[in-house]
């Protein structure tokens, strides 16, 4: 078995960071994991609960932009891994309000980098310490119908605040790489989904819609592309890349599966038919409503994951029609999770982007 490593995991309170904790904790009990998350609307310290009374698992509330937060944890933990997740992820969000992207995304990436390097100047050079970014593959920008999937080759081309601050943090990820040798591994994913995905992004939101019987909105003539890939195989390939990554390296990891909006939602609408039984509108397709669509909405995206699944041997498990279902299973069983999320702030969010057009 691999040696154990002391892990700090930056928004582990969020949708992939718990996922991760959940599977990493679980897989490898021997490792340490230290979780720093400034619990936005985004974290939730709660999804953890079931770590926090074990030995080898520490939360830390703070906030990546914080040097001095970073400085401690990294020494007194004697960290050895760290694995970026702590980011301001939603698009829509980025469009009303740009600022915190630029902040957390740019600033905080920086300001981890920074620390990190200190730390491990000060720890000798060590050869197995990393540093993972856990980026998107948003920011290879949009693809037509006919071009060829995004590869690690694909030149940036951001088109949201969102991607844009995400780009600008896997810049100076890669810079800290070829300026200082600091061993880190930038990873570019495609959307993911499954259990403890808040509410605003699209699968939730349809999800919760339909058990409300509200409308589900669908952004424009819905025929926009995205490859869908299950959490849980998401950070299947961060171990991977964790264990087996080499410094200095980029990999795409995506679930070859490219599906239109459209057809997600209505497969979705199918799967809520068949397990919800209380649901206020039947069949759940009469609630698809199509609404004004996003400013810069990007036509589609497709991964070309060839090089994590020749190199490092990872392919993802879970196919879209198993993934959802098991996702909508979640939202019905947990609705004790989602329902507090769906504060006034969140209404107002909601309203700002769908409603007031
Ligand atoms: P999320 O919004 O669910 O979680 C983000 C977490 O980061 C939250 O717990 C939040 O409290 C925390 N956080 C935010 N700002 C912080 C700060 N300044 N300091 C400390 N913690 C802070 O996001 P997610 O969907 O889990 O995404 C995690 C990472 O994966 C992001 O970097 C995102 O860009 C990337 N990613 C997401 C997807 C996706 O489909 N969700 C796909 C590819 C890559």
């Amino acid at each position: 078995s691999p040696q154990p490593r002391r892990l700090l995991v930056t928004g582990g309170a969020g949708f992939i960071g718990t996922n991760f904790v959940h599977s990493w904790c679980t897989t490898y009990p021997e490792d340490r994991v230290v979780v720093l998350d400034a619990l936005t609307y985004a974290g939730n310290r709660s999804n953890l609960a079931s770590w926090e009374a074990t030995e080898n698992f520490r939360f830390f509330q703070g906030n990546i932009c914080d040097r001095t937060v970073l400085d401690q944890l990294l020494q007194t933990e004697a960290i050895d891994t760290v694995v970026h997740f702590a980011a301001e992820s939603h698009v829509d969000r980025s469009i009303l309000g740009p600022a915190a992207f630029v902040q957390t995304n740019v600033v905080g990436t920086f300001t981890l980098l920074e620390a990190f390097l200190q730390h491990w100047r000060t720890c000798g050079q060590p050869d197995h310490h990393r540093f993972l970014h856990v980026s998107t593959d948003e920011v290879y920008g949009s693809l037509n119908p006919n071009d060829p999937a995004f590869t690690e080759k694909t030149p940036y081309a951001p088109n949201s605040p969102y991607s844009a601050s995400k780009a600008g943090s896997d810049h100076l990820v890669r810079a800290y790489y070829h300026t200082y040798h600091l061993p880190t591994i930038i990873t570019n994913c495609s959307n993911n989904y499954g259990p403890y995905q808040f509410p605003e992004k699209l699968i939730p939101l349809m999800c919760i819609n339909c058990l409300l019987g509200k409308q589900l909105p669908v952004y424009g003539d819905g025929q926009n592309v995205r490859d869908w890939l299950y959490v849980g195989d998401h950070c299947t390939a961060l171990g991977v890349v964790i264990h087996q990554g080499l410094p200095g390296e980029v990999y795409n990891i995506g679930g070859n599966n490219e599906v239109k909006n459209i057809d997600l939602v209505q497969m979705l609408c199918d799967i809520m038919d068949e397990l919800a039984i209380d649901l206020p509108v039947r069949p759940a397709r009469e609630l698809i409503t199509f609404v004004q669509d996003r400013p810069g909405h990007d036509r589609r995206y497709a991964i070309d994951a060839t090089k994590i699944k020749t190199q490092l041997s990872w392919t993802p498990a879970i196919t879209v029609a198993e993934g959802l279902r098991r996702t909508v299973e979640w939202y019905l069983t947990h609705r004790d999770w989602w329902q507090p999320l769906l504060s006034d702030e969140y209404q107002e969010y909601y309203h700002k982007v769908y409603l007031s057009q």
